[in-house]
């Protein structure tokens, strides 16, 4: 199927335009490639209705139904992979390759969570019966970031409406088009007003969070944004999930070659151009082999082509936004400016296109901005240390605590410093081992509550406890 210039919201399970709309650009050309509907308020409103009409149904069918229904998402997407994998190139920037990725794994996350089931727990007490089952919230209404639109979508939506909840979902502004495409494609599988996709800028996020017809708010994006959306949700005692940044340590011990790792560093660090929530931010090399890594990550940094998404040969494309590629642009100016040495990269080309160089900064001091925030973009800074409790106290020196990975041959030394990370995620000489199985989240300001994994399932639905005795008991 190739998909049409026409986007439109879907509300009630009907199309939707606004009287205003929104540029979405193409981060490899800076050309305008469509508009999109700006939702006004009372059309959020007219989406939290349909989401609460269609919840008393949604939530009373069968399981073995909503089940079904999820996986049929899982197909919808696999019908249309190649033309959401095009569009989602355009909207994002990423290459073909990385684009099926992320459609392929959509549709396998909801065939995964079409599986599960909500527990219920039954305990006998003294003759009585105590039974602790879970029950969906309502509407949720989910937030979703630019850097991997359909994927942050699914992984929202495919648990919230297992869980018997209905949805309201709004995208990022930057990316908009694969989740609208999405919204349209369902209303031929979902009944109306189980999934209700709106589109606008981030006052629309923000009455999402204060709207109070919506239960729960799932949120992905910027802890800045998170810390908001919590403030606003407090207001009506919302649920709150929230997988916010981090600003995760690689840390490389020297028993490893550093050629055989090397490609695996670097697309740990630098895959979807290092806007990856959970992309090696800092990369912490023993001091033995230092150099050794160092040379090896500029080696393979020289044989990855930059360009545009939908070219062949490129593997990696723009970073998605001008507000992005500003932001990254001015963090490489200023490692410049304090002195810092550059192994590869570090001059941004002019236009058109959001395209900034693989950048790899030699061993700065742990205090330089480069090392201490995020970037979300292609800069990298290696770290020498030669003592691992120094290494690990460096790592656990942030606010952040997202995710962390051990490189080594000796998998249980691995291990024993993975389990001293403070953070929600660890990977072993590995990277992205996703799994709809494994809850993932944040410690510290990373996030609150988990995705992923019965414990991710639970997260949309209240606990119930009910208690039964005979009535003679409570007569005697
Ligand atoms: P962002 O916080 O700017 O925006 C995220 C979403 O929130 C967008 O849809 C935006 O429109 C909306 N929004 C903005 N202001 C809002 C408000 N006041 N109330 C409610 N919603 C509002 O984040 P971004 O720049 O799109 O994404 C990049 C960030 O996301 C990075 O920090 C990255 O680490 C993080 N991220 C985290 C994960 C994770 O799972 N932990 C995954 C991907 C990205």
């Amino acid at each position: 199927m190739i998909f049409d210039g026409n986007y439109t919201m879907t509300i009630a399970g009907r199309p939707v335009v606004s009287d205003k709309t929104l540029p979405v650009v193409n981060p490899a050309t800076e050309q305008v490639i469509a508009h999109v509907p700006d939702a006004s308020r009372a059309q959020l409103d007219a989406a939290v209705e349909a989401a609460r009409a269609a919840f008393p149904a949604w939530s009373a069918r069968p399981m073995a139904e909503r089940q079904a229904l999820v996986a049929a998402i899982g197909d919808c997407l696999l019908a249309s992979k190649d033309a959401f994998s095009a569009l989602l190139t355009a909207e994002q920037g990423r290459p073909r390759a990385g684009c099926d990725w992320e459609v392929a794994t959509c549709a396998d996350w909801c065939h995964a969570v079409s599986t599960f089931t909500l527990p219920v727990e039954v305990r006998e007490e003294a003759g009585r019966r105590v039974e602790i089952r879970h029950t969906p919230l309502g509407v949720v209404g989910a937030i979703t970031p630019w850097n991997a639109p359909i994927l942050m979508a699914i992984w929202k939506m495919a648990p919230a409406l297992l869980a018997g909840n209905t949805l309201v979902l709004k995208p990022s502004p930057y990316t908009p088009l694969t989740t609208l495409r999405l919204g349209e494609l369902l209303r031929d599988v979902l009944p109306p007003g189980v999934v209700n996709i709106v589109t606008g800028g981030n006052d629309l996020g923000q009455w999402i969070t204060d709207h109070p017809g919506i239960a729960k708010v799932s949120f992905t994006g910027s802890t800045a944004t998170g810390k908001r959306v919590m403030e606003s949700a407090a207001r009506t005692l919302k649920r709150v999930t929230l997988e916010m940044g981090g600003n995760d340590a690689g840390i490389v011990l020297p028993d490893v070659d550093p050629k055989a790792v090397a490609p695996a560093l670097f697309w740990g660090a630098f895959f979807n151009s290092a806007q990856v929530c959970v992309a090696i931010k800092r990369l912490y090399i023993h001091a033995d082999i230092y150099d050794d890594v160092a040379r090896e990550l500029v080696d393979y940094a020289r044989t990855i082509r930059i360009g545009d998404g939908s070219m062949q040969g490129s593997d990696l494309g723009p970073v998605q936004n001008r507000m992005q590629f500003d932001k990254v642009s001015s963090l490489i100016e200023q490692t410049k400016a304090e002195g810092h040495r550059f192994l590869i990269g570090g001059e941004v080309p002019e236009g058109p296109g959001y395209f900034i160089p693989v950048t790899i900064v030699d061993n700065p001091p742990e205090d330089a901005r480069v090392v201490t925030e995020e970037a979300f973009g292609p800069i990298l800074p290696l770290l020498k240390y030669d003592d691992i409790e120094d290494v690990i106290r460096r790592a656990n020196d942030s606010e952040s605590g997202l995710g962390g990975s051990v490189w080594s041959n000796d998998i249980d030394q691995a291990r024993r410093i993975g389990e001293r990370l403070q953070t929600g995620t660890v990977w072993i000489n590995e990277m992205f081992a996703f799994s709809p199985h494994a809850p993932f989240g944040g410690h510290k300001q990373s996030g609150v509550g988990v995705e992923h994994g019965m414990a991710g399932l639970l997260e949309f639905t209240n606990i119930q406890t009910i208690t039964s005795r005979p009535l003679a008991a409570a007569a005697g």
